[in-house]
């Protein structure tokens, strides 16, 4: 790939390349962009199967994480880092704390967390080399396992959307369909049921499926009947890139609103599900609970703070819908311009102050 294009056309502030000679690590730090605020976003560790590959990831997710907070109204920039390797075998202390200085040596720049490969007791050693790591465990002062706020976010955005498209926000008569019951899906399915909704799961661990039925009196269905189960709202809590050409024909749902990342396969995807009248929840705004939980580490807010925010994506998707409905665009991309509104905004003023600066 032509790397500096691909930055120029995206934005792209800066992309680190690190090669840990006596530890074997092999990672690459995107910071996307700083405007709003350090640039914070996860370790992803992924045995990737070139560096194309490796880096491909590390751009596009870094410029995911920019949006992400800019839209949940955080003064916080996007960043993501990769390493390449396989967690299950490639792990070692020597390779996090190798790590760690490279996190280091971007001196704030770029804030490091867990993601999929790496775990709070990994962030734990990283922060042995740096304290520009979030997501630590409580007992290290950290904010701890986000799910619960994330778990929160999706259900205040849910209660918007059916607010949006059925005029009342109670959850109490719904169907909701949810894929994957862990540490989100569960904790959702759980405040649903709560409200009196009736929830339809799948699960692909049988345990954590029969568990969640005994203990929450769900229903359970096959893995992939989820996406053809009649429903008000399916909310996908699992995997990425479940709306994609496959199941978007079979889907029987007025709204799709969940916690996973990048559900959409490509944004083509979004227009599709418009075109079906299925209101779509921009995956990067209903869970941004887990990036405001993690946030709280920084000191700007408070753990009571965190929740209050994480209640506000009910108005942030009301916001996106509204946009969607006035400029006739699908939420996706409604979604985006909000992001983008407010790095415009932030850029006018830095320049200003510039300006400002220069003239005194
Ligand atoms: P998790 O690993 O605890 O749960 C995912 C569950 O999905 C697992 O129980 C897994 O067995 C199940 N699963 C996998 N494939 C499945 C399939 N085909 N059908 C049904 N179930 C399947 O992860 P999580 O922390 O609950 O996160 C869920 C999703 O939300 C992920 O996409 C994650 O990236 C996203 N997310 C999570 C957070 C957070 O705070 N945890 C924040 C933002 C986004």
């Amino acid at each position: 790939m032509e790397l500096f294009d691909y930055m120029q056309e995206h934005n792209h502030e800066q992309v680190v390349f690190w090669s840990g000679k006596r530890s074997g690590l092999k990672a690459i730090v995107a910071v996307h962009s700083t405007v709003l605020g350090p640039a914070l976003g996860g370790t992803r560790m992924w045995p990737y199967k070139n560096e194309e590959a490796a880096l491909k990831d590390a751009l596009r997710l870094s410029e995911g994480m920019t949006y992400k907070a800019s839209v949940a109204g955080l003064n916080l920039g996007g960043g993501k880092a990769v390493i390449i390797g396989d967690p299950a075998k490639d792990k070692n202390e020597s390779l996090f704390r190798s790590y760690g200085r490279l996190v280091e040596s971007l001196a704030g720049k770029y804030i490091t967390a867990e993601d999929v490969g790496t775990t709070v007791a990994d962030m734990s050693i990283v922060h042995q080399e740096t304290s520009h790591v979030t997501g630590l465990s409580k007992t290290e002062h950290g904010s701890g396992d986000p799910s619960p706020l994330t778990a929160f976010g999706v259900y205040r955005g849910i209660k918007a959307c059916a607010q949006a498209k059925f005029g009342s926000d109670s959850l109490a008569n719904a169907r909701i369909a949810v894929q994957g019951l862990g540490k989100v899906g569960y904790d959702l399915a759980r405040r649903l049921i709560e409200e009196g909704a009736t929830v339809i799961a799948t699960e692909y661990d049988p345990k954590k499926a029969e568990k969640a039925a005994c203990e929450l009196g769900l229903q359970l269905t096959g893995l992939d009947d989820i996406y053809s189960v009649e429903c008000d709202i399916f909310a996908p809590c699992a995997l990425g890139a479940i709306i994609n050409d496959e199941t978007i024909a079979g889907l029987r749902c007025r709204i799709v609103a969940g916690s996973a990342n990048n559900q959409l396969a490509e944004s083509r995807h979004g227009d599709m599900l418009a075109e079906k009248d299925i209101l779509y929840a921009p995956d990067y705004v209903i869970n941004a609970g887990g990036l405001i939980s993690v946030a709280t580490e920084l000191g700007a807010y408070s753990t009571e703070e965190a929740w209050a925010k994480s209640a506000a994506i009910y108005d942030t998707i009301l916001k996106v819908i509204q946009l969607s409905g006035d400029e006739q665009i699908p939420t996706y991309m409604a979604a985006d311009r909000l992001a983008q509104a407010r790095i415009e905004m932030k850029e006018r003023e830095l320049e200003e102050a510039r300006a400002l600066k220069l003239s005194t």
